[in-house]
This record gives C-alpha cells, sequence and structure tokens, in this order.
C-alpha cells in the first residue's frame, strides 16, 4: 500500500528500554532494576497528588473539562500571564507538534542544535519540511545565527536546558540571539527542565512572561513530566502571545488531555515544597555523579537537568558500556545514535546511584579487561 510519502523519510521514536523489557530478555529480578533513562523524577509523585488521583477515580465516566479553565488559571497565575496565553497538551510534546503544524509545511525549514530534543526532528519531518542542524553538539548560538542568516528559517527550537546533553545557554544570551530574529520566525524556548536550570544558576533562568513580552515571536514550553514527577500522566503547556496561542487551538484535538491528568498539574501546582526538594536532592547526588567520572578519567557534561551525559571519548564504547548494565538491570540512553560518544544517566536516588556506580565499576573493568586480551 502507498502512503504519504513524507513518511519515507520518518523515523518512529525510540523510547528508554521499559522495566518489563529487562524481566524478560535478561531475567533481572523486576526490584533490582533500576530505570535511569527517561529524566523521570525518581522520588515519585507528591502524595497530594496521588490522593487527588485516587479520589477522581469514580469519575471517569464524565469527559474533562474541555477548557482546562481551573489547570489554565493555575499556570497563569504561577507565570503571571493570562489564561488566553496559556495552551494545555499531552506533554509538551503535543505542543511541539501544534508549534510546527501551525507554522511548517513541505516548503519550510526549521533550525535546531545538533544533538537535541528528537521530538522536534520526528513532527518536523511529518510535515516535509526541511531541517537544518548547527555544527556543534551542544547549542552554539554564533552557529545559530549564521545558518539563520544564510538559510533562513520558519521555527527555531532552543532547549534551555538541552536533552539530551544537559547544557543551558544564559538567558542574556539567549536575548541577545532573539532580538537578531524576524518577527515572522517562530522560536519555540523549550524549558522541559527550566526548574533545575533556575534553582542550579539564576543565569539560566527563563521567565517566560518576560520572554513573550519582549519577544511576541516566542513560545515556552514545560512539563509536568519531570521536576513535577507526572511524566505517566502527559501533561505540559505552551506560553505565548494569544494570536500565537489561538493558531494552535485550531490543531488541538477536543479533550486532548485526560481528567485525571488535568487533575494531577492542577494538585502539582499546590506542592511546589516537594517539587523543591526533589530539585535539591538531584543536584547533592549530581555531584556524586561528576566526582565518580573524575575518578574514573572520562569526562561529563555540566548539566543543569536531572540527567548527567558521560562522554567516553577513546576510553570506552558508549553502546557496550550501555549494553552491560542493561544486563545488570541498570537502563541508561545511549547517545551513540545521536552521533556522540556518550550515555545519559537520569540522577536516581541515593541508593539507586550507589548501585550504578558498582555496576559501573564492574563494567568499565570488564571492558578494560576485553581490551587487553
Ligand atoms: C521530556 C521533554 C519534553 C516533554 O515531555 P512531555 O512528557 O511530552 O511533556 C519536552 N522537551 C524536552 C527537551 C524533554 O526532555
Amino acid at each position: 500500500m502507498e502512503f504519504n510519502k513524507v513518511l519515507d523519510n520518518c523515523k518512529i521514536y525510540e523510547a528508554g528500554k521499559p522495566i518489563e523489557l529487562v524481566v524478560r530478555e535478561y531475567g533481572v529480578d523486576e526490584k533490582d532494576i533500576i530505570k535511569l533513562a527517561s529524566n523521570e523524577n525518581p522520588y515519585g509523585t507528591s502524595p497530594k497528588v496521588t490522593k487527588k488521583i485516587q479520589e477522581l477515580a469514580q469519575n471517569m465516566f464524565v469527559y474533562p473539562d474541555d477548557s482546562m479553565y481551573e489547570l489554565k488559571e493555575a499556570l497563569a497565575n504561577k507565570f503571571d500571564v493570562q489564561s488566553e496565553n496559556v495552551i494545555i497538551g499531552a506533554g509538551s510534546d503535543q505542543i511541539i507538534d501544534f508549534v510546527i503544524k501551525a507554522k511548517c509545511d513541505e516548503n519550510s525549514k526549521m533550525l535546531m542544535s545538533k544533538t537535541t530534543f528528537a521530538m522536534y526532528e520526528i513532527y518536523g519531518r511529518q510535515t516535509g519540511c526541511e531541517i537544518l542542524k548547527t555544527e556543534d553538539d551542544e547549542h552554539n548560538l554564533e552557529q545559530f545565527e549564521s545558518m539563520y542568516k544564510e538559510h533562513g528559517a520558519d521555527v527555531i527550537f532552543l532547549c534551555l536546558p538541552n536533552n539530551p546533553l544537559g547544557e543551558c545557554l544564559d538567558k542574556e544570551a539567549v536575548y541577545e540571539f532573539l532580538g537578531k530574529v524576524d518577527k515572522d520566525t517562530l522560536v519555540v524556548v523549550d524549558g522541559a527542565y527550566q526548574e533545575y536550570a533556575t534553582f542550579k544558576d539564576s543565569k539560566k533562568a527563563i521567565n517566560p512572561a518576560d520572554l513573550i513580552e519582549h519577544f511576541p515571536n516566542t513560545i515556552y514550553l514545560g512539563t509536568f513530566s519531570k521536576a513535577y514527577a507526572l511524566g505517566g500522566m502527559r501533561t505540559g503547556y505552551g506560553i505565548a502571545q494569544t494570536s500565537i496561542i489561538k493558531t494552535m487551538y485550531k490543531l488541538r484535538p477536543p479533550f486532548n488531555i485526560t481528567t485525571l491528568s488535568l487533575a494531577a498539574g492542577i494538585e502539582a501546582l499546590k506542592d511546589e515544597e516537594f517539587v523543591n526538594k526533589c530539585i535539591a536532592k538531584n543536584f547533592e547526588e549530581m555531584k556524586r555523579y561528576e566526582e565518580y567520572a573524575i575518578s574514573k578519567g572520562f569526562s561529563y557534561i555540566e548539566s543543569y537537568t536531572n540527567f548527567i551525559t558521560l562522554k567516553f571519548d577513546n576510553k570506552y564504547i558508549s553502546s557496550e558500556v550501555a549494553q552491560n548494565l542493561l544486563e545488570r538491570g541498570v537502563i541508561v540512553r545511549d547517545l551513540t545514535g545521536y552521533g556522540v560518544n556518550a550515555i545519559r544517566v537520569t540522577i536516581g536516588t541515593q541508593n539507586q546511584n550507589t548501585r550504578v556506580f558498582k555496576m559501573l565499576d564492574e563494567v568499565l573493568a570488564q571492558l578494560e579487561k576485553v581490551e587487553n586480551l
């Protein structure tokens, strides 16, 4: 059967490996498996959110509130914007889809960093548009600027901080760049990890209200999947000028998130204390990864997120490290597919990380032995 031609150039997204697969394929006991491949919050969901979800479980025969009034109000309050500036998506992934469909067709161009969030390219290809990437792995605004000057772009993606590498541009530098972008180019500022970056270094903090006021051609994306520990709920949002939001509403399917996903977001916003505690622990534990990398003589990318990218240069092959860890029940993300010899490890709980170091010790020793044979 023939399908839409643009799909010939589309790849299927490969999510982090699920726990069930490791049980099945490697016979590891389920309780021994550590999943640090999808940047989930390892401390679980706030108990207040769980309680609310349990209460609501009886209402599932009713459609969700399609106006999403309460969640939009809560976000508008948090970020000091109007609820007309907010759109809710099934994860911020869905907002990325809306943004691209709103701007792109087969004659359009998208500009992004070489090694960045995979969904930009995946949704981009569905429109048949041209995808331009800067040369460096990490975000380099000089390269963004020169490529933009040379080729132009309908949409530019800035992932701040960047997944899967963890680096983050300073707000000042971002603003300076945005000042040079044409007002008809839509710039997406993906803030999936902004809560972490803001905690670590105020120079990285992007304030969505300030952003869209100064640069009306931008949209800020946020998610409940990471710091707010709601990956399973699929709740994300976009903040932009009303004309952009209204256009995206034309693309939004009705009831695009569930009653439970809405309630989870609303409750999660009431428990900022939980989120802040998780973030503080995240950076305490991240220090241990940095020290571990130094002690083993390989490098890492300074991270402003809840994960760290360990680079093996020519010491080890990242796919071998990842595979050997997997067989021991530790699931991490190998970045070979991104053209980088590195693994991305979500920062786990203290106990999980201690086990990761032990397993890594074993794996690295074994790989060295093989090499020396
Ligand atoms: C996780 C993530 C998202 C969105 O996740 P959702 O679960 O769809 O909200 C968006 N951008 C980046 C960079 C991410 O890492």
